[in-house]
């Protein structure tokens, strides 16, 4: 019996999939893919039987992958960025539990990172901030009460924002009841990697206003946090000339 694979795509760009991710997409039997965000490019030239989950339910996907794996095919399930963030692979994995399948988990570059690229900044700027915290605004889908916008934005950490910039207004008023300042540096990076990738910045203020002007809907990713902003911070202890390491005597 042939394994399935949960196989993270990246964020759009067909380059940013891992080696093993790409050797896996061109040996697959059957791929279902997630067609509303994955780049339909990265299946450009495969072999396999191509399958859009956009419109399935979840036993229908299921019946795919069961089916195929029984059949001994290479079976891969294709999720945009990485599969272990808001990839609704749980209930997938805990299915195949069931039928007694095995399947693997093969990482990607998930779109916060690439969101990141996409800005040129350290999320973890030293004696600003070392954390960072991947978030989502409560909307449909509920954001247990303890880790509301407005609980995080008291760390004062970086923030990855996913699936929230149809609610701006909301997330900044979280955002700023939580006690971020108003002239906190905020981006949203709409198709971050793909060719028509689009960033806005502004301050916490000022970012709902812009987002009604671009139009911006969705696949977008809101960053927030003092590491985004311009100007010298402390440098990191890592390349100190006065710091030593397992690596390094300090000089
Ligand atoms: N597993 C994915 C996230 C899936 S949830 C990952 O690791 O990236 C879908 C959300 O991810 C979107 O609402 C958006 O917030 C974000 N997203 C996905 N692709 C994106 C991209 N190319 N640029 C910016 N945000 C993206």
């Amino acid at each position: 019996m042939n394994t399935i694979v949960f196989l993270g795509a990246g964020p759009g760009d067909p380059e940013l999939i891992t080696l093993k991710g790409r050797r896996l997409l061109d040996e697959a039997d059957v791929i279902v893919y997630a067609g509303s965000l994955v780049n339909p490019a990265l299946l450009d030239g495969v072999r396999a039987q191509v399958y859009d989950s956009a419109g399935m339910d979840l036993d229908e996907i299921l019946d795919i992958m069961v089916s195929g794996a029984r059949a001994g095919k290479n079976v891969v399930r294709l999720h945009t960025g990485d599969p272990a963030i808001y990839g609704a692979i749980r209930e997938q994995m805990q299915r195949l539990d069931r039928e007694n399948l095995e399947y693997e988990v093969v990482p990607g570059v998930s779109s916060a990172l690439a969101s990141a690229a996409a800005l040129k900044t350290e999320l973890t700027v030293p004696e600003v901030t070392q954390t960072v915290i991947f978030t989502r605004q409560a909307g449909r889908t509920p954001v247990p009460e303890q880790e509301s916008l407005q609980n995080l934005a008291a760390i004062r950490a970086s923030m990855c924002i996913f699936l929230s910039v149809s609610m701006i207004e909301e997330v900044v008023s979280q955002l700023t009841a939580g006690g971020y300042p108003a002239d906190t540096p905020v981006a949203v990076v709409e198709k971050a990697s793909w060719p028509d990738q689009r960033i806005v910045r502004a301050t916490l203020a000022g970012i709902a206003e812009k987002i009604q002007e671009s139009e911006i809907r969705k696949t977008a990713m809101i960053l927030v946090g003092r590491a985004l902003a311009d100007g010298d911070t402390a440098a990191s202890k890592l390349y100190d000339a006065g710091f030593s390491h397992e690596y390094r005597e300090k000089k």
